[in-house]
């Protein structure tokens, strides 16, 4: 589980205010927040746990060069881009293997509404949602959540075959929560039912999935290996080939009529 507690350094969407620090309660500690309270309830379990759960806290996610801001040489999520480049230092590869990730991101302000982030692994992504909605949660976890593809810390994970998603928001012109990347992204913005409905969700995931004795009966995506999201640009691959077996089938139909018409 990750999220990152790094805050953008200047408050690039605010309109009055560019040049201050974003306080980043929700872009950035609201992960976090959710992180610790978890890492408490699980180590009073962690005997009936069948993983290992690490608590990843990335830095540098949130400096990348947007309409202005950028740092020099700087790009988003370097933080758990290097991390995963490293990761091999950190686990025994012969014995052990990686389950999935989740990156809770922008999960604790007000009018909560999770998106279907596209780069996430879709099997993951989608036994979250469900198992938020079975929870009660339809609100946070909606049916026909929103599709967007952002660039987040579960980028690198999904790159090296790590089954990972991102819980988040949308961030653009969304009139519920219009604070991203300006200095009201303050604790005044953040409600503690949004913090307590995705911590639920992701316990109860870990209850289903790795408490021993307990979930004989839940059956959910597991691995979390399929993955129907379509990156856009094949989308568009797909669509020119497509049409050019189209093209090439009618000039062959076409031929064959006029050499069928040639010889009778
Ligand atoms: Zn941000």
């Amino acid at each position: 589980m990750g999220a990152h507690y790094d805050t953008r350094a200047k408050a690039t969407k605010d309109s009055t205010n560019p040049n201050d620090p974003v306080p980043g309660a929700n872009d950035g500690a609201s992960g976090c927040a959710v992180l610790l309270e978890l890492a408490k309830v699980f180590y009073e379990r962690r005997e009936n746990l069948s993983c290992q759960i690490w608590f990843l806290f990335f830095d540098a996610e949130d400096q990348g060069r947007d309409v202005a801001y950028g740092i020099d040489g700087w790009d988003w999520c370097e933080g758990s881009e290097k991390f995963v480049d490293d990761i091999d230092n950190f686990y025994d590869s012969e014995n052990e293997t990686f389950d999935c990730m989740i990156l809770l991101d922008m999960v604790g302000g007000v009018n909560l509404k999770f998106i279907n982030e596209q780069y996430s692994t879709s099997s993951l992504l989608d036994e979250l949602f469900g198992v938020g909605r079975n929870l009660g949660f339809t609100e946070e976890f909606p049916k026909n959540a929103i599709s967007r593809y952002i660039t987040d810390d579960h980028k690198a994970f999904v790159n090296i075959g790590i089954p990972s998603a991102d819980l988040i928001i949308n961030f653009w012109n969304n009139p519920d929560w219009p604070y991203h990347h300006t200095i009201q992204d303050d604790i005044s913005h953040i409600s503690n039912h949004s913090l307590e409905v995705t911590g639920k969700a992701i316990e109860q995931f870990i209850y289903n999935n790795y408490f021993v004795n307990l979930s004989d009966m839940y059956k959910g995506n597991h691995p979390w290996r399929e993955d129907i999201n379509i990156p856009q640009i094949d989308i568009e691959m797909v669509s020119l080939l497509i049409m050019t077996i189209a093209i090439l089938g009618a000039i062959v139909v076409v031929f064959s009529l006029f050499k069928k018409d040639k010889f009778t």
